[in-house]
């Protein structure tokens, strides 16, 4: 018998999660008992659905259900179950490694995370090792389904494992916890009988501690509406998403036509992949008459919807349909669609029902949205609609939506204009808001890098263009009558005269060589002598930022094509063509210096170096005329 006990070491990253669990955690120890109830409960559900597509005949009368027994004692508490089981190779692949490994820095993430919020243990899939924190020594005995003879798992926590054949069991797995000298509270009936009640009271399975049954069995989303306190659909939200946390929205839904569905969607209150915790596992399982069919689903909705969480139950659903077969099923294609427009059209519901909690949902919760729009082409307007922005006309903190907008666009104009910069105040005092300004036409401040790239894949809204204020072709509506034109009309006298401007343009281009595809005479700049312009229509400053930040890493160059253009009214602008004449190469730093200039507010590379020491020859020379 001895020589068939094997002994190995824990994949690495299990170790890890192992000392975190068992250092970090030590005060919320009551969730592991939840952790090993919900694995019973998937363990129970895995059962359930093999029953009813291959039938299989070992142990096929054992009941499917939780039992759990205290011995306080002998300080140990044991939870089994008559669910899959697990045979010697998956007791080895399932308890001695991770699968969700990742960078060195992932973990460093999670075990700070795990300092600081214990939900995260749940988040990470670590459930199974949260036992340690109680557990001196943890056994774990298991059968398959399949029938094949069944084995003992043992560790203490340490650095290793063993695998041993026991036989005489039943179907299913049996976890017997020796309780560390401090946790032999663990071994008492009232504590575990507490312990379900509050994380594991929707388990749909019985579960029995000392023979008597402690949860009710609700599978709530199937009941109607009326019938469900606040207090159940909260409870159950926290049973599902595996948190202590209220959620920051609920839909609760049936549908009969195109197809059957019951579904409860939960969106939670905090986003975990803000906080750098790497992609989220989509939240959302699949049933069909409350069995479960796919667990955190991947199909049923589309995956920029991820921070979901919840249950959808389809009676149209085949049973017996398998998990890669899903995704091409017929079905669960028009299930994805008749969900993400529902969900889509609540929030806009929401959103206008109570603005101030949508902004909360937007702030959390705007980027997965922002991901659908360059994503997902189907939902395009849906999600159009639901955009959020900073604008020239939303006040402190407020957010405005491209409806808003398009309410108060001015007569005569068909575009909706915005730029891209740092800040509200670095875009107010740059180039490009001031003939806005000025024309008082309201133009979005996209403050993220991304915004760029998501405005130009929507393309349009509701009819109208979206256009980057930094495009060279951009055409304006005139400004309204009345005072603003006869300021235009003050400007235009004091402007340069036609024919130095055009000279000046040709100098500057000649001067600037490569850098610039022309120069032209700015007809929307107000005060600032100069700025930059893309003439490529595709390409924004904001996106070229982006996208040079990724090619240096690469060693490339990535430049869309550029224009300047000046100010004739600008006083620096009217000094220069002067200066020009008298002083060519002063003229040229000077122009150099314009035009670096300008590419800074356009939030663009300049070579500093340069910049430096060109601007030092400057303040030379001004100091020496003095
Ligand atoms: P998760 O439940 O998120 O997959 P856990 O660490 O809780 O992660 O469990 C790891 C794996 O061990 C599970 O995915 C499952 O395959 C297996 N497992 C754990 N407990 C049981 C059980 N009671 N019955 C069968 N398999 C189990
Ligand atoms: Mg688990």
């Amino acid at each position: 018998m001895t020589e068939q006990v094997e002994t190995h070491e824990f994949q690495a990253e299990s170790r890890k999660v192992l000392d975190i669990v068992i250092n970090s955690l030590y005060t919320e120890r009551d969730i592991f008992v939840r952790e090993l109830v919900s694995n019973a409960a998937d363990a129970l559900e895995k059962f359930r659905h093999k029953s009813l597509v291959e039938k299989p005949e070992f142990d096929a009368h054992v009941p499917l259900e939780i039992t759990i027994d205290c011995d306080d004692k002998k300080h140990t508490l044991t939870i089994s179950d008559t669910g899959i089981g697990m045979n010697r190779q998956e007791l080895e692949t399932n308890l001695g490694t991770i699968a969700h490994s990742g960078s060195s820095q992932f973990w460093d993430q999670l075990a700070e995370a795990a300092r600081k919020d214990i939900n995260l243990i749940g988040q990470f899939g670590v459930g199974f090792y949260s036992a340690f924190m109680a557990a001196k020594k943890l056994r774990v005995q298991s059968r398959s389904w399949d029938g094949s003879e069944g084995h003992e798992w043992e560790s203490d926590g340490g650095g290793t494992y063993t695998i041993r054949p026991c036989p005489g069991l039943h179907r299913g797995t049996r976890i017997i916890i020796e309780l560390k000298d401090d946790a032999h509270e663990y071994a008492t009936k009232f504590t575990i009988e507490r312990i379900i009640k509050q994380y594991s009271s929707f388990v749909p399975f019985p579960i029995k501690v000392e023979g008597k049954t402690v949860n009710t069995v609700q599978a709530i989303w199937t009941r109607s509406r009326n019938e469900i306190s606040e207090e159940e659909y909260t409870e159950f939200y926290k049973f599902i998403a595996n948190t202590v946390d209220e959620p920051l929205y609920r839909l609760h839904f049936s549908a009969d036509a195109p197809l059957g569905i019951d579904a409860l969607l939960y969106v939670p209150k905090e986003n975990y992949e803000r906080l750098g915790m790497g992609r989220m596992q989509p939240g959302v399982n699949l049933y069909c008459q409350k069995v479960l069919i796919d667990q955190h689903s991947e199909n049923i909705l589309p995956d920029w919807l991820r921070f979901l969480k919840g249950v959808v139950d389809s009676q149209d659903l085949p049973l017996n349909i398998s998990r890669q077969t899903l995704q091409d099923n017929a079905l669960v294609v028009k299930l994805r669609r008749v969900l993400t427009k529902r969900f889509l059209k609540f929030l806009k519901e929401q959103a206008q029902s109570d603005a101030e909690k949508y902004k909360t949902f937007w702030q959390t919760f705007g980027i997965f949205i922002k991901e659908g729009v360059t994503t997902d082409f189907e939902y395009r307007d849906e999600l159009g609609g639901l955009l959020r922005f900073a604008s020239s006309k939303s006040d402190n903190g407020a957010l405005v939506s491209l409806d808003d907008y398009i309410g108060r666009m001015r007569e005569g104009q068909s575009e909706i204009y915005f730029i891209n910069g740092p800040s509200r105040t670095a875009l107010e005092h740059g180039p490009y808001v001031e003939m806005f300004r000025k024309r008082d036409i309201e133009i979005i401040y996209t403050l993220e890098p991304i915004d760029d790239f998501v405005l130009n894949h929507l393309g349009e809204y509701d009819g109208k263009k979206l256009v980057s204020a930094d495009r060279a072709d951009l055409r304006l509506p005139p400004a309204e009558t009345g005072t603003t034109e006869e300021q235009a009309e003050d400007e235009k006298k004091e402007a340069l005269e036609t024919d130095k401007v055009t000279a000046l343009c040709s100098w500057l281009r000649e001067v600037l060589g490569e850098r610039v595809q022309e120069v032209v005479a700015s007809d929307r700049l107000v005060d600032s002598p100069a700025m930059i312009v893309n003439a490529d229509s595709y390409m924004t400053s904001s996106m070229e930022r982006v996208l040079q930040a990724n090619a240096q890493e690469e060693n490339l160059t990535m430049t869309g094509k550029k224009n300047m253009e000046i100010n004739p009214a600008n006083e620096l602008i009217k000094k220069l063509s002067h200066l020009r004449e008298s002083d060519q190469d002063f003229a040229r730093d000077v122009a150099w210096q314009i035009f670096d200039n300008a590419m800074i507010q356009a939030g663009l590379l300049v070579d500093s170096q340069q910049m430096v020491s060109r601007s030092y020859r400057i303040l030379e020379k001004v100091a020496e005329g003095d």
